[in-house]
């Protein structure tokens, strides 16, 4: 296995992985999550499916990833899980999450979707956690257009994973009518939730190809940063030294101009651009259900505020590298 952990369970996405790890840890109505308003809004709907409360802590500034310094004070009583997310593709500090979790009692449930190849202080995604959840969506590293998985080191967890990703029953179809057919049960609730096998087909292929993409993806990278290196008026978020960065999205900060001034003039010229994100308190559900507003989580507004996500995939050329620095270079100057 990849990351070498002891067991996978496949879902039909990274949103269904993290609500069947809430369900399998038993978190629930009552219960609050600690995690990231710097995210896809996925993250923290899974919390409110199992009817948590999810509690955000702020970011820093230098990655956009949730600040380990300032989870503690946000832990209370109710607090059950941590929720980190590895943004962009880099790893959370999760030897101190770990220790935090540890000392409080806590589930640690990690949002990987940006991030099956990173590496940290020895660190992979799900060494130091309970379970770590990724994402096969069209848009991910590595995909089956749809899809999700989980990983984790407790069997227990895992055998009861894989029931409920399958309405809660005890038997897949496979073992149902292979031979002579036998009864089912069905003893915990459960949602239908399972990997189809044409995803997992294609996604054997993808993994074999894994580091092939990173390779390729992390040489864009590299290439962004020396192209654009110098530009006035843009940022780059920093990577952590001595890790291994799953360059999931590059993205720059615009720190001059208008934001969304600046995401239009690279529309204009032909570049795919994407807001990667604007702060999920900030969204209009979470807002006038939860009362949240400006002001609340600073660093993470202001990378939303700011930020810009430019095209990095393997097939993407040198030459069309060169053409959106360039282009940048052109807009910023005007
Ligand atoms: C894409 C994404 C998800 C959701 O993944 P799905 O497989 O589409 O459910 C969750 N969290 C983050 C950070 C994501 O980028």
């Amino acid at each position: 296995m990849y990351l070498g952990s002891r067991s996978v369970v496949g879902v039909t996405s990274c949103t269904a992985a993290l609500h069947l790890c809430l369900l399998a840890w038993e978190i629930g109505e009552g219960d609050e999550v600690i995690t990231t308003p710097m995210s896809f809004c996925a993250t923290a709907n899974s919390i409110l499916h199992v009817g948590a409360t999810p509690v955000f802590v702020d970011v820093e500034e230098e990655t956009g990833n949730i600040n380990s310094e300032l989870i503690e004070k946000a832990i209370t009583e109710k607090t059950k899980a941590i929720m980190p997310v590895h943004l962009y593709g880099q790893l959370c500090d999760m030897r101190k999450i770990h220790e935090i979790a540890e000392k409080h009692k806590l589930v640690v449930i990690e949002d990987a979707a940006h991030t099956i190849e990173a590496q940290r202080d020895g660190v992979r995604p799900g060494s130091l956690s309970d379970c770590v959840c990724f994402s096969f969506y069209a848009t991910k590293n590595i995909t089956s257009g749809e899809g999700g998985a989980i990983a984790t080191n407790n069997t227990e967890k895992a055998n009861l994973l894989s029931k409920l990703r399958l309405h809660g029953i005890d038997k897949s179809a496979i073992d149902r009518y292979t031979k002579l057919y036998q009864h089912w049960d069905m003893s915990v609730l459960g949602w239908k939730y399972n990997m189809d096998n044409i995803q997992a087909s294609l996604l054997v292929g993808q993994l074999e190809r894994i580091d092939k993409f990173w390779e390729r993806r992390n040489y864009i990278w590299n290439l962004y940063e020396e192209k654009l290196r110098g530009i006035k008026g843009i940022e780059i978020l920093k990577t952590v030294a001595d890790s291994r960065h799953a360059r999931h999205l590059f993205t720059i900060q615009i720190t001059d101009k208008k934001r969304d001034s600046v995401l239009i003039s690279l529309q204009e010229k032909g570049i795919g651009v994407a807001v990667n994100y604007r702060p999920i308190h900030l969204l209009e559900y979470y807002r006038s259900t939860f009362g949240f507003k400006e002001g609340n989580f600073p660093v993470a507004e202001k990378i939303g505020a700011r930020t810009i996500s430019l095209p990095l995939y393997p097939g993407l050329k040198d030459i069309e590298v060169d053409y959106i620095a360039t282009s940048l270079h052109d807009i910023l100057k005007s």
